[in-house]
């Protein structure tokens, strides 16, 4: 970075903008052929030719928008600033050349936006520090405009830092109450950084996987806490740490691994006292800019790095086949529900959040204090610009939206209101533009929908829009209660089969496949496998590094088996197996492969530690539960009859009893009744590996003595698996191939246990 020509970098001068134009004639050069027409995207962009980066922001509401830049992200004034223009279109664009830029001494070009509007007029006296031109805090129409408070642009492709860092730990100057409302954030504010012409397209994303989402086992796992614990990595916690793993999962049978957020999020602080968690944002569920790659996970963190070293590892992940879907958090942003402006609130406020009726305050269904204005075109105009980059530039296979329900508001101000049909509401525009993926694989990305928010109607499991998957909370409690509390919560095997085919009762009546259930009984949010088996309740309190967390639910239908190991382990092989065999998409979290524990926190949203990195040298010591995971991943991906695409029906499978004859209906709906065994027909989709599978669930206390079905003439039936405490030894699974040959139909199925068998 350069620090030449100091003495131009004391007073920001302006210089007057020139007639805004839509488009920037750019000289292509040598070609002889003319100007070529650069319509500059929203964000700051270099032109092709780099004779001049262009300025382009969205805002209805301001009524003057100047672009400030910098040479340093934090500590300086700024070197050079210009008024942006009105376009036709509404949009405010302005560029300034390389020239001028040179002769500012700004190399790596830092920047934010100042915006005028009802609340805050503009006065040409004003000067940053100025009270000059102030009106209200917040207008009847939402506008909290403040000149004082440099904006970070929404389109920002990097982010200089966060907006509280270890070396400025005070948000004070982000605030817009009477006694900071004139103090200039400029000097410390984050700031967004203009790439080099070529950071998007430099080398190459590998192979993009088009897999159908059925066929997906998905890896849900921080990307820190994926390599954080393992000292002997290069650049642990990191992108970089991330693409070395990509082998070894694929070795485990992953095929999609879904990152916990990574679009830039307050985390730098994490860091300021590394055995607290005061203040720390781990997780990553508050976003601060939507296109930018987060710099805190970057092993190379100058600018350009977080977005090639992105690129580097979901290349490495394709290389092995392996999808790359992130969690993003579009329901509300960093900025939260208060006075402080970081960026969207001080450029157009009611565009991007939905306020409160009287335009005061706020509407919230995400705990955290604003949504976002899913009505408003500019909100969605973020929403799908932003994920068709990551998908585009950062190779991103498909997404996780948290909160999903409040992206599908359509109520003005001051309610919620389900509207998933709306054709030009973020829901509809992603499926048909980014596009979804069709069902049966192919080119586009994976939808997955966190389908509730936080109350007021937000309940919406079963009701999103075709092309959309769904995170299947009733498969989580259903499952949990039938390992951990039998005796204690009626469940009747009619609704277990229901969730073990994919939901049909959920999700078939909107027309949409099994693959629209993700399957889970474990996720980020809650217990872990091995504590859901290990943990009576929640323990969030205890010290550091193991807590203190706030909040977690209180209904996670936990039990700790008496605290005896070898059953809680049992308990967990079933659960983990039921997933896996359930039509639908079936989602593991990562740690779970080996037990990864975190002491019965549920909410560790906070701990940036031990207690929620994975743990290296659990491999080895839970070498056994590991192998047993990568054989069901194994049989899973080797039996297509278990990845069906469409319903299943008499002819594909077949409940049945401990006498291997279909099931009678009144055990469907007693309470009492605790064995299920199913046979899925090899014919089913088909399945070349196997004529038929059978698998016995047997939820009792006792164990029960299965027959099996007869099998068809010449072939016989095939131990694979059985997740009982007595076959640890074997790691619960034989290898592919050397499945134990029955010699009769019998077989005892212990209490909260399962077993798999194949005909052939
Ligand atoms: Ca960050």
């Amino acid at each position: 970075m350069r620090l030449a020509v100091v003495a131009l970098a004391l007073v920001p001068w302006l210089v007057a903008c020139p007639a805004a134009q839509d488009t920037a004639a750019v000289d292509a050069g040598g070609g002889g052929d003319g100007p070529v027409a650069f319509a500059p995207p929203r964000g700051g962009t270099w032109a092709p030719d780099g004779g001049a980066v262009h300025f382009r922001v969205a805002s209805e509401r301001a009524t003057r928008v100047e672009v400030w830049i910098y040479a340093a992200p934090r500590g300086e004034p700024a070197r050079l600033s210009r008024t942006l223009a009105r376009g036709a279109d509404g949009d405010w664009r302005g560029a300034v050349t390389a020239a001028e830029l040179a002769a500012a001494g700004v190399d790596t070009i830092y920047y934010g936006y100042r915006a005028w509007g009802p609340s805050w007029t503009y006065d040409a006296a004003w000067t940053p520090g100025s009270g000059l031109g102030f009106v209200a805090r917040v207008t009847a129409d939402g506008d909290r405009m403040n000149p004082n408070k440099l904006l970070l642009d929404p389109y920002a492709r990097e982010v200089s830092h966060d907006p509280i860092t270890p070396g400025s730990l005070d948000g004070t100057a982000y605030r817009t109450d009477d006694a900071n409302r004139a103090l200039d954030s400029g000097p410390i504010a984050p700031k967004a950084i203009v790439l080099p012409p070529a950071a998007l397209t430099d080398g190459d994303l590998g192979p993009r996987p088009d897999r159908a989402l059925a066929d997906d086992v998905i890896y849900e796992v921080h990307l820190r806490g994926l390599t954080a614990g393992d000292a002997a990595l290069p650049c642990a916690g990191t992108y970089a740490g991330a693409a070395a793993r990509a082998a070894e999962l694929a070795a485990l049978g992953v095929t999609a691994v879904e990152f916990l957020p990574v679009q830039e999020t307050g985390n730098d602080a994490n860091d300021v006292d590394p055995a607290s968690n005061s203040g720390d944002n781990y997780w990553g569920y508050s976003t601060l800019a939507f296109f930018a790659p987060d710099r805190r996970y970057a092993c190379d963190r100058a600018p350009g790095g977080p977005t090639r070293e992105w690129r580097a590892m979901v290349k490495a992940f394709h290389d092995h086949g392996v999808k790359v879907l992130i969690d993003v958090v579009y329901n509300h942003t960093a900025e939260g529900g208060g006075g402080s402006l970081l960026s969207l609130r001080g450029l157009d406020n009611a565009a991007y959040y939905q306020l409160s009726s009287n335009g005061l305050g706020f509407y919230d269904s995400t705990g955290i204090g604003a949504n976002t204005n899913a009505r408003h075109r500019l909100f969605r105009d973020l929403v799908i610009d932003s994920l068709a980059a990551w998908h585009r530039d950062l190779g991103v296979d498909g997404f996780r939206f948290d909160l999903a329900p409040v992206l599908a508001n359509g109520c003005d101000r001051g309610c919620f209101r389900w509207d998933p049909g709306d054709p030009d509401g973020v829901l509809q525009r992603a499926a048909r533009e980014l596009p979804a993926r069709p069902g049966d694989g192919g080119a586009g990305v994976d939808l997955i929908a966190e389908p509730w928010a936080i109350g007021n109607g937000t309940y919406r499991v079963g009701q999103f829009p075709a092309g959309w998957a769904e995170w299947n909370d009733q498969f989580r409690d259903l499952v949990r209660q039938d390992i951990n509390l039998v005796g204690v919560v009626d469940v009747t095997l009619g609704g277990l089969a229901d969730r073990l085919v994919g939901s049909p009762g959920i999700f078939r009546a909107g027309g949409r496949p099994p693959a629209a259930s993700v399957n889970f009984v474990v996720a980020h949010d809650g217990f872990t496998l091995a504590d859901l088996h290990a943990c009576n309740g929640k323990n969030n309190g205890q010290a550091w590094p193991y807590g203190p967390s706030s909040g977690g639910s209180d209904n996670n239908y936990g039990w700790d088996f008496g605290g005896d190991p070898v059953r809680q382990r049992q308990a967990a092989r079933t659960s983990l197996a039921l997933t896996m065999l359930a039509a639908g998409v079936p989602m593991m979290v990562g740690g779970d492969e080996v037990l990864r524990s975190q002491r019965c926190n549920n909410n560790a949203y906070n701990l940036d530690s031990v207690a929620t990195w994975l743990d290296p040298a659990a491999a080895t010591r839970q070498a056994a539960f590991r192998t047993f995971t990568q054989r069901l991943l194994g049989f899973r991906a080797a039996h297509p009859a278990l990845r069906r695409r469409g319903w299943h029906d008499a002819a594909s499978l077949t409940w049945l009893g401990t006498d291997g004859l279909p099931l009678p209906d009144a055990f469907f709906h007693d309470p009492g009744a605790h064995f299920l065994a199913w046979r899925i027909a090899g014919t089913a989709a088909p399945d070349e590996p196997a004529r038929a599978i059978y698998v016995a669930y047997n939820g009792a206390t006792t164990t029960v003595a299965a027959t099996l079905p007869a099998p068809t003439a010449g072939a016989a039936w095939y131990v694979v698996a059985d997740t009982g405490a007595w076959f640890e030894d074997h790691s619960n699974f034989y290898a592919p191939g050397a499945e134990y040959r029955m010699n009769g139909r019998r077989y005892d199925v212990g209490a909260r246990a399962l077993a798999i068998f194949i005909e052939r």
